[in-house]
C-alpha cells in the first residue's frame, strides 16, 4: 500500500464513482445469496487454507458492498481496510464464478478504481 496519507477523503468523488454503477452493485449486493458456491473458484481460497476472507463474496461485500452502503462517507481508514482487501486479497484474475451471475471482478474492480482515486494502491515498485 502507498506511505501513509492523510489527505482527506474526497467523497463527493467517491459518490460520483458509485452512481455510475449504482444499478449494478446495488442488484448484485441484493442477489448475493450468500451460499459461499463462489469459494472454491478462487485460487486465493483454495490455496489460502480455505480462510472465509477469500472468499469471492466476502471481498466484494467488504469492499463495494461496504462504500455503497456507507454511500461513499467513509473515512481513511475505512478506505484503507477495502484496499487491503482489494489490492491484497484478490489478482482480479476473473476467474471466480457466481451461479447468479453477480460480476464479482467488476465489484471489486470499482473499488480498486475508487481507492485508487483516493491515494489507496499498491506500490510495485517497493
Ligand atoms: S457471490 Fe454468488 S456464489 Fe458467491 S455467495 Fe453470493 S450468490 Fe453465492
Ligand atoms: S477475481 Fe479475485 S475473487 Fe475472483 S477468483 Fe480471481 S482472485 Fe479470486
Amino acid at each position: 500500500m502507498a506511505e501513509q496519507n492523510n489527505t482527506p477523503v474526497a467523497t463527493e468523488k467517491i459518490k460520483k464513482m458509485l452512481e455510475r454503477k449504482k444499478d449494478k452493485t446495488k442488484l448484485s449486493l441484493r442477489m448475493c445469496a450468500h451460499c459461499t458456491l463462489c469459494a472454491e473458484s478462487c485460487f486465493l481460497f483454495m490455496t489460502r487454507g480455505k480462510d472465509p476472507k477469500y472468499m469471492p463474496s466476502y471481498k466484494f461485500i467488504n469492499s463495494i458492498g461496504k462504500l455503497y452502503k456507507k454511500k461513499g462517507e467513509v473515512d481513511r481508514a475505512t478506505l484503507e481496510e477495502i484496499g487491503d482487501i482489494v489490492w491484497n486479497d484478490c489478482v482480479l484474475c476473473t476467474r471466480c464464478y457466481c451461479p447468479l451471475g453477480i460480476d464479482i471482478p467488476d465489484m471489486i474492480a470499482l473499488a480498486r478504481s475508487i481507492c485508487r482515486t483516493q491515494g489507496v494502491y499498491r506500490q510495485y515498485d517497493k
